[in-house]
Formats: C-alpha cells, sequence, structure tokens
C-alpha cells in the first residue's frame, strides 16, 4: 500500500508482520520491543492512550507493558477497549495483566498484602487439550520457572472465562489465559534478563500465537528505505547533513549515499577537539572508502579562539562549541544551496538528515503519566532558521544494534561500526580546566595510546566507552634523574547496556602499567596517570 499522493512506500509496520506495545509506563516497555526485534520480529511502541480507530496499521498481537499504576485507581490509565474487539491475541505483562482482569470485572484486581519485588519460582500449569491454545504461552518451557517480578497489586479472583495457566507463591493468578480468545496475562516480567527464559516466552507468543514472520533484518529493511528515500526525496530533490564519524551519522549517510549519491551532500566540522587525526581519517573513509559526498571545515581556531579563557564553566564550554557548530553548519549549508540552485539537473536543498534513533523515540512518545507534561525534544527548529528544511530520518525505526547490523550490511568497516561514543563537545569536556592548544595536544595523544593499547589487548569491544582525560593539577615526578612538575591524566573506561548506569571496566594491573609508561614516555607535558574507578551513578561516563 503507497502513500497514494506521493508514491512513498509504506513504512515497516505496513510491511513487515508488526507486534505493537501498548506502553503503561513501565521502565522495561522498551525491552519488550527490543525483545522482539531480536528474534526478528518487527515490533512498535505506542502509548497506552492511544485510539485503535487511529492506528495506520493492524498489528498481528498487541503486548500490554507494565506501568507504576494501580488499574483500581480513578485516574489510572486504560487503554481503549476497542483493543479486544480487534480479534488479535493480546499478552498483559504485570500492569497489563491487571488491565485485562480489570476490563473483565473492575473488583477482580486489589493491592496485595506483600509487595513482590525480585526473583519468584512460578508453577506452569498445563491444560493439556482441554482447550486448543491456553498452553501455547508456556510450549517448550520447564514445570518451575525462575522468574523476575516487580509489582504490589494481584488478582483477588480469576476473571470470568479464563483459566490459570502459572502460578506462585504470592501470585496464586500469576499466568492466565482465556479459554476461547487468544489474552495472555502474566504477572512476571519476561522482557528483563532476570527472567530466564523470558524470550522463549515472548517469542511463543509472537510467533506461535500470533503467527508473527521473523522476517525482520537489515537485509530486509535497507533496500525498502533505500526506495523510501528515493520516493521521498523526489528525482531532483536534495538533502544536507552534519557527520562526525560516529556510527550514526556515517550509516544514516551511506543510506542517503545510496538512495541518492551526490544530491546527498554531508558536512563535517572538525571543531579542534576532535581526536587525534580524526578529521583527516574520517574524511578518508567516507569519501574514498564509502563514497560520500563529504566536504570537511577546519574550523579549529574559530573554536578554540572562542575556547580561550574558559576555565570552570563545562556549561559554557559546551554552548560555545554547540552554538559555532550551528553557525558554520548554517553557513556551508547556504553556500552548498546557492550552488546548487545553479546546476542544470538538481533541484533545491529540501532535506535536512538528522540521525533520529528508536530509543529517541521511545522516549519521546512512552507514557509519562496522566499529569505529566510531554518533553520537547532535542529542538531542530533553530537549525538552519529560513531554509524551510525538512527532516530525513531514515534511522527513526533502529536500535542501536540494528544500526551497527545496517552498517555492516552496507559495507562500513567494522572498526567504525563498532566506534565507542564520542560527545559533541568533544575533548574540551574531558580537558578539565581551560581548553588550549597545548592541552588538546596532550589529551589527544594520551587518548591514542590508550585506545590503541585497548584495541591491541582485544578489549575495545567489551568497553561501552573509554578514554584519557587531562586534569588541571601537577605533581611531581622524577624523570631521567630530573624531577619534573606535570599533569596527570585519568583514564576511564566503562561497560554498560545502556549508559544509563554504567560498570567499570576490570583492566589487568599489567594493561594499566603499561599504559602509563607509554603515556608517560610518550606524552610531553605528563608525569603521572590514574585509572578512574567510579561507577554510574554515581559519576557520570563523560567527566564535565
Ligand atoms: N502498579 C502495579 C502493581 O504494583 C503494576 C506494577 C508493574 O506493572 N510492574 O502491581
Amino acid at each position: 500500500m503507497a502513500d497514494s499522493t506521493t508514491n512513498v512506500p509504506p513504512p515497516p509496520h505496513t510491511i513487515f508482520d508488526t507486534i505493537l506495545v501498548l506502553d503503561f509506563g513501565s521502565q522495561y516497555t522498551h525491552l519488550i520491543t527490543r525483545r522482539l526485534r531480536e528474534l526478528s520480529i518487527y515490533s512498535e511502541m505506542l502509548p497506552c492512550t492511544q485510539k485503535i480507530s487511529e492506528l495506520s496499521f493492524k498489528p498481528k498481537g498487541i503486548i500490554l507493558s507494565g506501568g507504576p499504576y494501580s488499574v483500581y485507581w480513578d485516574d489510572a490509565p486504560h487503554v481503549d477497549p476497542a483493543v479486544f474487539e480487534m480479534g488479535v491475541p493480546i499478552l498483559g505483562i504485570c500492569y497489563g495483566l491487571q488491565e485485562i482482569a480489570w476490563h473483565s470485572d473492575q473488583k477482580n484486581v486489589v493491592a496485595g498484602e506483600k509487595r513482590e519485588y525480585g526473583h519468584a519460582i512460578l508453577n506452569v500449569q498445563k491444560h493439556s487439550g482441554k482447550t486448543a491454545h491456553v498452553d501455547a504461552l508456556f510450549a517448550g518451557l520447564e514445570e518451575d520457572m525462575d522468574v523476575w517480578m516487580s509489582h504490589g497489586d494481584k488478582l483477588s479472583q480469576r476473571p470470568a472465562g479464563f483459566v490459570t495457566v502459572a502460578a506462585s507463591e504470592n501470585a496464586p493468578y500469576a499466568g492466565i489465559a482465556h479459554e476461547e480468545k487468544e489474552w495472555f496475562g502474566i504477572q512476571f516480567h519476561p522482557e528483563v534478563t532476570h527472567t530466564k527464559k523470558g524470550t522463549p516466552l515472548i517469542k511463543n507468543f509472537a510467533v506461535s500465537i500470533c503467527g508473527a514472520k521473523q522476517d525482520w533484518t537489515m537485509d530486509a529493511f535497507v533496500g525498502k528505505e533505500i526506495d523510501r528515500i528515493r520516493a521521498l526525496v523526489g528525482p531532483k530533490g536534495q538533502v544536507i547533513g552534519a557527520v562526525s564519524g560516529g556510527v550514526d551519522s556515517t550509516v544514516a549517510a551511506k543510506l542517503m549515499h545510496e538512495a541518492i549519491g551526490d544530491r546527498f551532500h554531508a558536512i563535517m566540522v572538525d571543531n579542534g577537539v576532535l581526536r587525534l587525526n580524526e578529521a583527516k581519517q574520517v574524511k578518508e573513509t567516507l569519501t574514498a572508502g564509502l563514497g560520500i559526498n563529504l566536504t570537511v571545515i577546519d574550523a579549529s581556531d574559530r573554536f578554540l579562539d572562542l575556547l580561550a579563557g574558559v576555565k570552570d564553566d563545562p556549561e559554557k564550554k559546551r554552548k560555545i562549541i554547540g552554538n559555532t557548530f550551528i553557525e558554520i553548519f548554517q553557513e556551508k549549508a547556504k553556500e552548498i544551496a546557492a550552488a546548487a540552485k545553479g546546476s542544470a539537473n538538481e533541484g533545491e536543498i529540501e532535506w535536512l538528515l538528522q540521525g533520529t534513533l528508536y530509543p529517541d523515540v521511545i522516549e519521546s512518545i512512552s507514557f509519562k503519566g496522566p499529569s505529566a507534561t510531554i518533553k520537547t525534544h532535542h529542538n531542530v527548529g533553530g537549525l538552519l532558521e529560513g531554509m524551510h528544511l525538512k527532516l530525513i530520518e531514515p534511522l527513526r525505526e533502529l536500535f542501536k544494534d540494528e544500526v551497527r547490523a545496517l552498517g555492516t550490511q552496507l559495507g562500513i568497516p567494522e572498526d567504525l561500526v563498532w566506534r565507542h561514543p564520542f560527545p559533541g563537545p568533544g575533548l574540551a569536556i574531558r580537558i578539565i580546566g581551560e581548553v588550549t592548544r597545548d592541552q588538546v595536544r596532550i589529551a589527544q595523544q594520551a587518548d591514542f595510546i590508550f585506545i590503541d593499547e585497548i584495541k591491541k589487548a582485544g578489549y575495545y569491544k567489551q568497553i561501552s566507552q573509554a578514554y584519557a582525560a587531562l586534569l588541571p593539577v601537577k605533581a611531581v615526578g622524577v624523570m631521567g634523574d630530573k624531577r619534573v612538575h606535570a599533569q596527570v591524566i585519568a583514564l576511564r573506561a566503562v561497560e554498560t547496556t545502556d549508559f544509563m548506569t554504567a560498570d567499570v571496566f576490570d583492566f589487568p594491573t599489567k594493561f594499566l602499567s603499561k599504559v602509563s609508561t607509554r603515556i608517560v614516555n610518550e606524552v610531553d607535558g605528563v608525569c603521572r596517570v590514574l585509572y578512574e574507578v567510579t561507577s554510574k551513578p554515581p559519576g557520570t561516563i563523560e567527566m564535565e
């Protein structure tokens, strides 16, 4: 089904079998969507307030998430009752289970005497043969399952028409299934990794019960997305976008290049606080390697001159870098637009590429509660004022691991696909205190040695982010029998899955000594190296 006015091919939820997750505000809702995607099943999340009549696609099944409310509160959120009239299978998780029970009779859910957080043993109850489908959710799973619970309310009675398919000591109706309709509810959370067999259970629901095909792969996505970009932009349309050398902007840029060739204009701004040789390397990889039409602007002096004298105010550093970046990008974009206008077979620049990922979308649409105001998202409105650009966001449906898979699919080199995140303000927030050209040199050289050793030792992929920071203090050392008074480098390396919490990477002392020796010997101005051992929280991943 193509968009009739523009012939733009439809988005993934109309092409791929889709499981719709309705969000009641649980902190785990996005994990349900992720687990499904990991099973190669396309899934999207929408807030629980979604009107079914306004849904633009027909899902193969619906999952109702957990949530922090109690269904019996006056202002508790509830799904559109039309959800129960759609004739598709439904799985309720925690609050979702309680919502299904409450829908059938408002007396079914009460506050439990005991709250239940953490591990529980679930006893699966089979009904072999009694009704066709009730055992399908737990098919192939053990009779005693290790599950993870997080609830205070419980079902006081079994809703009419349902049988019990699982129970725990604290929750006698920890799993229920409707005898005729394919409606299921579970009190525990299969989406968290603490529930050992959570993914097979989600697979049972999506594949066996809903009949969803496991055909969501980057191989299947890439061609369709390229067609979509071509149709959106049209035969002459042009797009500009910023690239940083990071995985998201590189994958987005390569995808644009595949779709519209040189009508995509990538701009990279060297702000003088990039990693050692970064601008040069990115230019080589993106142009010679990937064929992308890229303009690199060396604006180091402009940034570094503005940063001079800024000492104790990291916010000010961020603002200077952010605002100057926008100014430069805007100047260049106008130049490119003016040049493009005159060319015979090309149209005007109408589009701005954004590397938005699905977690950003989830964050902006997730259900924040009846009284919460919607948070305004990263505002790109001010950017390119007066150019009236439309946004194009080819990675909008993808999680980070999918972006990486897509990158590999598009022939982007492995080391770029697995690159650690690098902040927009760059080394400026890893140089504590004033950013001078000499401080940048020290930070760049130390960081290069640390990352080089990490790669040689084979730790790079295990670590989520690593860098060397430069502290604004001097310490005493002896070098070549001479007392020196020089600066201190702090190394940081963390492991994390979501960057919300992080653990310190556990290097062998020998490795750290080796890095320290190299930095002190090779980087002028440094006489000591420390390893930073603060987890997040309380520490943040970056220093400033
Ligand atoms: N608030 C509900 C309860 O405490 C649901 C909790 C949840 O979904 N995790 O039972």
